[in-house]
């Protein structure tokens, strides 16, 4: 086995306002939580840079959005904050950022529901550097192959118990699929509905882009994502990027999207908070776009993004 990413544990706890560091290499969690034998939980990824996160609000609102859905209360944003400076600058301490690495970090808060009978939950916010598999896709762009989600775009409306907008900690499925696709020899999915339209990655929001020349020889550049209301988690990062790529000019549009859209776009990314734009090659084995367009659209969105506190 290879050595574990050094990962610093600050646990909410009352008695102590600023968080309780914990060590991540003992035991911190009790067997018969629920977060551990039942999924029971939420939680948030998101991307440190320079000791700063980015999009922290949008990720502690999506958070309390999560944990409203599962009925947990949880504890305030001011704690969520301090705990995070806590578990960042033990961070930097134990492991100072080695040149090159863009000093950046994945942050994660995670909430469970705590053993049966607990009266609160069991709060953690968990810091460890970015892997080598996420900046690389970055680089290289994916392929990924198109997988039955098995429900249709309507079900988030009319069963919330699906908890289909909430990041909870029920990620079998998505991993499940990210396996599906290894052994298919593509990197990442992106889910249909069972009635055809395009939904998410098991961790990633679908973005594409159509570039029109208008006939004065300036271009139109249109972004579009899937309805958010399609039983799919609204992502942080998509909604980052089209409030910038909006004040720098581009059109954007919101689905229905069927498969047939993504290999009509000039250009299809999967786009997350610590891989952020992975631009996609193939789909299903098809080449998707122009390769060209694809790269000048990419550095323009990076560059849009890389301004995004
Ligand atoms: N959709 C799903 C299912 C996800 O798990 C994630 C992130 O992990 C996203 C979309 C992208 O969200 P964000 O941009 O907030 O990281």
């Amino acid at each position: 086995m290879t050595s574990p990413a050094p990962v610093v544990l600050v646990f909410l706890d009352p008695t102590f306002p600023d968080g309780r560091l914990a060590d991540a290499s003992q035991p911190q969690v009790m067997v018969t939580d629920q977060g551990a034998t039942r999924g029971d939980g939420v939680f948030e990824t998101m991307l440190a840079v320079g000791g700063n996160v980015r999009k922290i609000q949008a990720h502690l609102d999506r958070l309390a959005g999560s944990a409203d859905a599962l009925d947990l209360a949880i504890p305030s944003q001011d704690e969520w904050c301090r705990a995070i400076a806590t578990a960042l600058s033990e961070h930097r301490a134990q492991h100072p950022p080695a040149a090159g690495d863009g000093d950046e970090l994945v942050v994660k808060l995670v909430v469970t529901r705590g053993v049966e009978g607990a009266t609160a939950p069991n709060c953690w916010v968990q810091v460890s550097p970015v892997g080598a598999g996420a900046r690389r896709q970055r680089e290289t762009g994916i392929d990924v192959i198109l997988l039955d989600r098995g429900y249709d775009s309507d079900a988030a409306e009319r069963a919330p118990w699906l908890l289909l907008g909430a990041k909870t900690l029920s990620y079998a499925v998505n991993m499940a699929a990210l396996r599906h696709a290894h052994k298919q020899g593509a990197d990442d999915v992106i889910f249909i509905s069972s009635d055809g339209r395009v939904l998410e990655g098991p961790t990633s929001t679908v973005l594409l882009a159509h570039v029109e020349k208008a006939d004065d020889g300036t271009s139109v550049k249109r972004l579009i994502t899937p309805q958010l209301d399609s039983g799919i988690l609204p992502g942080t990062s998509q909604g980052a990027l089209f409030t910038a790529a909006k004040a720098a000019g581009w059109e954007l549009g919101y689905g229905p999207l069927e498969p047939q859209d993504l290999l009509d776009a000039d250009a299809v990314w999967l786009i997350s908070s610590v891989r952020l734009l992975a631009p996609v090659n193939h789909i299903d084995g098809k080449q998707v776009g122009t390769p060209s367009v694809q790269k000048e659209l990419t550095a323009e969105l990076n560059g849009l993004f890389a301004g995004i506190q």
